[in-house]
């Protein structure tokens, strides 16, 4: 089944205001007419209106890089679904491995920022991914069908449709070290079937799976040709208007 691909930019915590209208004016160019794939870019909570307001009229969708479950309150340093909506965004990464790894972000903590976001009308891009020490003891299927699990308890079948999955293994982030198209498409698949699983075949086959960690202009053709790689969600090189463009137009050029 085809499904519509999808790039999306995760600038982490990057771009002053500057750097970030710049950046988005950049991006906003390289995807001019374009029809068949949809653009994604998760900017800093600091640049996110402003982002979202640059590129309101080109089709570009604006994400957050995590939100809290919660509509307001007392916890603070985080931003709530209606501020990501207010602000102009859509969706929210939710389980980067970076929170996971750096701020002990656990599954069930994941899981509620998933059902937090679906709950105000915001998409989750939830991220999974096994480390390199999971990876080499054979336990990648393991991690990765619990994160998937977990990070989806609760979530009803018509809010699957809507949810984006990122499988992102943890070595291969930030360090130029990408998965073999081998290895990416065999978690990919395993991904579906899970969902398949978990909901029913129709889900799982409408269902985008990005794959994430060292995206670069020259792998995403070769990933994109997987049969279960639906998108990518790229760092590093998102943070360039044009490698983030080239990517953006995989298998055109
Ligand atoms: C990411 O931030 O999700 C990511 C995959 O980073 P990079 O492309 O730099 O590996």
């Amino acid at each position: 089944m085809k499904r519509r691909p999808l790039l999306a930019g995760n600038w982490k915590m990057h771009a002053t205001v500057l750097d970030a209208c710049h950046l988005a004016a950049d991006i906003a160019k390289t995807c001019a007419g374009l029809e068949d794939r949809d653009v994604v870019l998760a900017p800093p909570f600091t640049v996110l209106s402003q982002v979202a307001h640059m590129v309101a009229e080109t089709g570009i969708f604006i994400a957050a890089q995590n939100v809290c479950w919660e509509a307001e309150g007392a916890f603070t340093g985080e931003i709530s679904p209606l501020m990501v909506l207010d602000a102009g965004g859509g969706a929210a990464i939710v389980g980067h491995s970076e929170r996971r790894q750096i701020f002990h972000e656990d599954n069930a903590l994941i899981n509620k920022r998933v059902r937090g976001a679906l709950a105000f009308g915001l998409i989750p891009i939830l991220c999974v991914g096994e480390t390199l020490e999971e990876r080499e003891s054979g336990q990648t299927f393991k991690v990765v069908e619990e994160q998937v699990r977990a990070g989806l308890a609760g979530v009803e079948t018509a809010d699957m449709k809507e949810t984006i999955l990122a499988y992102e293994p943890v070595w291969a982030i930030g360090t130029g070290k990408t998965a073999s198209t081998g290895q990416a498409q065999e978690v990919h698949a395993f991904i579906r079937n899970l969902v398949a699983d978990i909901y029913e075949k129709d889900i799982a086959d409408q269902v985008r799976i990005l794959y994430g960690g060292s995206v670069k202009p020259d792998n995403i053709d070769v990933l994109m040709a997987q049969e279960d790689i639906d998108g990518a969600l790229v760092g590093g090189a998102a943070l360039n208007a044009e490698s983030f463009g080239r990517i953006i137009h995989f298998q055109e050029i």
